[in-house]
């Protein structure tokens, strides 16, 4: 496969995510965060989604919920390029029926190369990243050149 250079915009499409064990200290993160989050766009799996609106009042687009398909939802806007970086608190101590799920989606991620925090105090050093505000260039698959044959 070869790879191209895309850009990641200034303001981003934040994705957020977190695992039942984990939604209060997402929650906490969003508030701590709160200023920052308002420069970028939300979208989140729907309970964590509907949580955080309702603790910080912050506009977050929800999708389905995570076992019911919000995780490949998100995989799926990834692909399309319609997330730049991804947010995501899941839970080291229990295991997850939709595991297969949470393993695609940062699988993709990581296929398109967008951001990735996967605990709090990376997703701290994220966000305190200058180029959290700035366009940040970064490789992608160069999936034209792939159907080409080239
Ligand atoms: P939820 O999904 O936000 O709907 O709880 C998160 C997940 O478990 O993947």
């Amino acid at each position: 496969m070869e790879f191209i250079s895309k850009a990641l915009p200034a303001r981003k499409r934040v994705a957020l995510v977190a695992h039942d064990n984990r939604k209060k200290a997402m929650i906490q993160w969003c508030l701590q965060h709160r200023d920052l989050l308002t420069r970028h766009t939300l979208l989140a799996t729907g309970t964590t989604g509907g949580k955080i609106e309702e603790a910080t009042g912050l506009d977050v687009e929800k999708l389905l919920s995570g076992p019911l398909g919000g995780d490949q939802q998100l995989g799926a806007k990834i692909s399309e390029g319609q997330v730049d970086l991804l947010i995501f608190f899941w839970d080291p101590f229990e295991p997850m029926p939709h595991d297969p799920d949470v393993k695609a989606l940062l699988r993709i991620a990581a296929a398109w190369n967008i951001p990735v925090a996967c605990n709090q105090s990376s997703a701290d050093m994220m966000v305190r990243s200058p180029l959290m505000n700035q366009v940040l260039e970064r490789d992608v698959p160069d999936y034209q050149s792939y159907l080409a044959g080239r």
